[in-house]
């Protein structure tokens, strides 16, 4: 069950930016936060354990699975989904907040989330982030050094799924050079403001 979201006249713009794991997502989300400091950032839940330097409430609220189901059937989620064998999800007290004051929110979910939310909202902006190839991907992945090999196969493995679903999003952007993908990202929303 997922929470109905979005109850006022008055609402903010809602991003969603995809992509697969190793895409560069987080460093380019980043960068659109520190560019746009009044956007709102969905801080997502989560029952993975905390990487290396993750902090709770910053990075995810990392919660218990037991919590997490209890919030699936409370409806506390405005979408959830199962991603590499974890739940993730986005608080729908919180996008109702920002979404009722007016508040433009960025969203960090895959493409499951996105599917979710714009069936609620299909005036969404998404964005899909994608490697310049996969072999990139897999060099990101593995230099990042924090999953086990199954994990990292599992990533790739979901990443070229992902990545054969990119037409459902509006914008395409290419990681490629990093500097030119946050400007071509800074660019496309600053036009939707
Ligand atoms: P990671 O574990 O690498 O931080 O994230 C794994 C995947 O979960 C990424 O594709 C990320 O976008 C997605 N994700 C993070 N938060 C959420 C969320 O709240 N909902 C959904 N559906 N996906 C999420």
């Amino acid at each position: 069950m997922v929470s109905k979201i979005g109850t006022k006249d008055k609402k903010g713009a809602l991003f969603i930016v995809s992509a697969p794991s190793g895409a560069g997502k987080t460093t380019l989300c980043k960068a659109v936060r520190n560019r746009f400091p009044d956007i709102g950032y969905s801080v997502s839940h989560t029952t993975r354990e905390p990487r290396e330097g993750e902090k709770d409430g910053i990075d995810y609220h990392f919660i218990t699975t037991d919590d997490f189901e209890k919030k699936i059937r409370q409806g506390k989620w405005a979408e959830w989904a199962r991603v590499h064998g974890n739940y993730y999800g986005t608080s729908a007290d919180f996008l109702n907040r920002c979404m009722d004051s007016g508040q433009d929110i960025l969203l960090d979910i895959d493409v499951q989330g996105m599917r979710q939310i714009t069936a609620g909202f299909p005036d969404s902006i998404t964005f899909f982030i994608m490697p310049p190839t996969l072999e990139v991907l897999r060099e990101r992945i593995e230099t990042r050094g924090t999953d086990t090999k199954e994990v990292i196969e599992r990533r790739i493995k979901n990443a070229r799924a992902e990545m054969d679903l990119r037409h459902l999003y509006r914008h395409v952007v290419v990681n490629n050079q990093l500097d030119a993908a946050i400007a071509e990202l800074a660019t496309l929303i600053a036009s939707y403001r």
